[in-house]
């Protein structure tokens, strides 16, 4: 695990296909944010889970005992390359405090019908799954989605108050500066 601010750690494995799982520790409980493909060894239980969105790279790495996983709604669905675990709950939060981390969900259709972004408050960590990469990239639109859905999630990402990038895949990078993590 590499630390990336107070509290807020990553792991990921070599391989980009997998999604980077970032976690959020407070007095010995995690939260994290996606699970990766299932090749990512846990050697904890997150006490929550929240899934960027229903991709198999995002939600096949989580186990059956985790109690608290959530996915939006709108990624409840059979489409293509989406794993819904069958502990899964509908997120039906706008935001979350989690000791001492406020956590607001945006929903960002376009790469899915149920992606979303996590904003940090605090630390204005953006975890921004696969609808938003470093260098101005973004997330495909031809699986589902569509490019005007994305473009429209991209302008109200950039609304928000965020100071580093944390995607789901690929380089962290940093608002001002663009110097890439
Ligand atoms: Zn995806």
């Amino acid at each position: 695990m590499h630390k990336i601010s107070d509290g807020i750690l990553m792991m990921r494995t070599n391989e980009r296909v997998c999604s980077t799982v970032y976690v959020l520790e407070h007095e010995g409980k995690r939260l994290i944010i996606d699970s990766g493909d299932g090749k990512l060894a846990f050697n904890f239980t997150p006490e929550i889970c929240i899934l960027t969105h229903g991709h198999y790279d995002h939600a096949k790495g989580v186990k059956p005992e985790w109690k608290n996983v959530f996915l939006h709604p709108a990624d409840f669905s059979k489409k293509p390359y989406i794993t819904v675990p069958p502990n899964a709950k509908k997120l039906d939060f706008a935001t979350l405090s989690f000791g001492p981390f406020q956590l607001e969900m945006i929903h960002t259709p376009g790469h899915t019908d149920g992606s979303i972004c996590i904003l940090e408050k605090k630390s204005g960590l953006l975890f921004s799954g696969d609808t938003k990469f470093a260098q101005g990239d973004y997330g495909r639109t031809d699986l589902e989605g569509s490019e005007e859905e994305m473009q429209k999630s991209l302008a109200r990402i950039d609304k928000l108050g965020w100071k580093l990038l944390c995607p789901a895949h690929g380089y962290l990078e940093q608002r001002e500066d663009g110097k890439l993590i």
